[in-house]
């Protein structure tokens, strides 16, 4: 059984089961499901959570810290305060459901990622 997309993002449960977690901690994945024991530590993210959180917080978070500093003319070191808060606050909640999305996409679309070990390959 294979669970939709958004029941990974939103609930942070194994996409194949829908029953085990996904994360342990803040958001190191587990090496396998407590369910059905998917290799989930197998997922191949790379940086794309990091790439794809930082894209999004750059249109939303730069053109606000250029509306404070331009027309409300806030100090500078206010700015990098808000600026690091905001970015820092932003990516901490940002990071498990797109990590849990990404992770959710390779199931559907590459799932022999997570079975290669089971086929001698590494
Ligand atoms: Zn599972």
């Amino acid at each position: 059984m294979t669970t939709s997309i958004a029941h990974t993002l939103l609930h942070h449960r194994c996409p194949a089961c829908g029953q085990g977690k996904i994360f342990e901690k803040l958001a190191s994945v587990v090496a396998v499901c407590a369910h059905c024991h998917l290799p989930l530590g197998k997922a191949d993210l790379g940086d794309g959570p990091a790439f794809i959180i930082l894209s999004l917080l750059c249109v939303v978070v730069t053109p606000l810290l250029v509306v404070l500093a331009f027309i409300y003319a806030w100090p500078t070191g206010v700015l990098i305060g808000v600026a690091a808060i905001s970015l820092g606050g932003s990516t901490l909640l940002l990071l498990r459901p797109v990590r849990a999305a990404l992770i959710a996409l390779q199931y559907q679309h590459r799932p022999d990622t997570f079975y290669r070990h089971t086929l001698g390959q590494s």
